[in-house]
């Protein structure tokens, strides 16, 4: 068994999930991929992180089943003895306005990006309550904290992961486990890319620095929350957006 510390991230097969991992990887953290995506994308993923020296687990499930993920973390759990940090990453959108969003589209969105925080936090924020150590960041959104035309699902999600980061940081704090978020505001992965240019284009008039942010911002500021330069910190949320909420 290896003695680096280990890092659960869901969604690390690519964007920003990919990044973090690789920033953690650099840490010298052993990581742990749950996606529920490609198996081929996230074995290139899973290579990616070996060649920089720590070992990569990757676990094909979907973080919205409050079953299969109890499992799986019981599962890791005995494999790696722990886990040291959780990465709530994996999200998706399902974009349309309200007057014509189906009840599906709304469901799986909340489904995925609310509830497979809230199952991944209830099962290893137990293992990490009993271990006495931990820590654990949530991926918002800033639309998150400001809302977005055409995304009710979506924002209602991620708002909804900042109260599971700020609940989760009150019930764990007493046991030194802390619990913060990183909002992201428009950033370059497979997820904008399905955007038209013209939103595109429009959106990045509304960032005072101007430009779309990277996977890698996203990533140094979670590599910082895990870190102890962020040991005061809990119960936060990062904005990661070139300045778009402010
Ligand atoms: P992405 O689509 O590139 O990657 C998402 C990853 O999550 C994929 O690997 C996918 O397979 C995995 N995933 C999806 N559903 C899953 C499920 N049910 N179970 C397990 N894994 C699942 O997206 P991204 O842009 O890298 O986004 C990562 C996170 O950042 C998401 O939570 C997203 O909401 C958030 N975010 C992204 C942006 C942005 O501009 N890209 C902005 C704010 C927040």
């Amino acid at each position: 068994m290896s003695e680096n510390k280990k890092a659960m991230v869901t969604g690390a097969s690519q964007g920003i999930g990919k990044a973090i991992a690789l920033r953690l990887a650099k840490e010298g953290y052993d990581i742990i991929n749950i996606d529920y995506g490609s198996p081929e994308i996230a074995q290139e993923m899973q290579k990616e992180v070996q060649s920089l020296g720590v070992s990569c687990d990757y676990y094909k499930c979907d973080v919205s089943s409050f079953q299969d993920t109890e499992s799986l973390v019981k599962e890791c759990i005995e494999k790696h003895e722990g886990i040291d940090v959780l990465v709530n990453n994996a999200g998706i959108t399902s974009d349309t306005l309200f007057s014509v969003m189906s009840e599906d589209a709304f469901d799986k969105v909340i489904a995925v990006n609310l509830k497979g925080t809230f199952n991944m936090m209830r099962h290893v924020g137990r293992k990490m309550l009993r271990k006495r150590s931990g820590c654990i960041v949530n991926i918002s959104s800033v639309v998150g904290v400001m809302g977005n035309a055409g995304q009710a699902n979506y924002s209602a999600s991620k708002a909804g992961v900042l109260g599971l980061t700020k609940s989760g940081a009150r019930e764990f704090a007493p046991r030194g486990i802390r619990v913060n978020a990183v909002a992201p505001g428009f950033i370059e992965t497979a997820m904008t890319d399905k955007l038209k240019e013209e939103y595109k284009q429009a959106f990045i008039e509304k960032i005072p620095l101007k430009r779309i942010g990277t996977p890698e911002d996203v990533a140094n500021a979670v590599a910082f929350l895990v870190s102890d330069d962020a040991s005061y910190m809990t119960g936060q949320t990062l904005m990661i957006d070139g300045g778009m909420v402010m």
